[in-house]
């Protein structure tokens, strides 16, 4: 089973994404603030896993932000269609 990660991961102490690692990624060690992930990436993915969250949901609000905006300059002259903001 593999899992891919389109988000870097950053530290959970200092949100620095440069890191240390042995072979298997078991271990993991920041190079900026020297905290040592003994749980390896998997406890580096699950800090993180809010942080990915919350980026997920901001580009989301955006993109829906964006699209009622369009929307409402493309009908603005038609009397059927009405947009109703939050
Ligand atoms: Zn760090």
């Amino acid at each position: 089973m593999s899992k891919k990660k389109a988000v870097s991961l950053v530290c959970a102490t200092c949100g620095q994404g440069d890191f240390d690692h042995n072979e298997d990624k078991s271990w993991v060690k920041c190079n900026n603030c020297n905290r040592e992930y003994s749980g390896g990436i998997d406890e580096l993915a699950e800090f993180n896993q809010n942080r990915i969250q919350t980026a997920v949901n901001d580009v989301g609000q955006n993109l829906l932000e964006d699209f009622t905006k369009k929307m409402e300059s493309t009908f603005k002259n038609s009397k059927h269609i009405k947009f109703k903001r939050r």
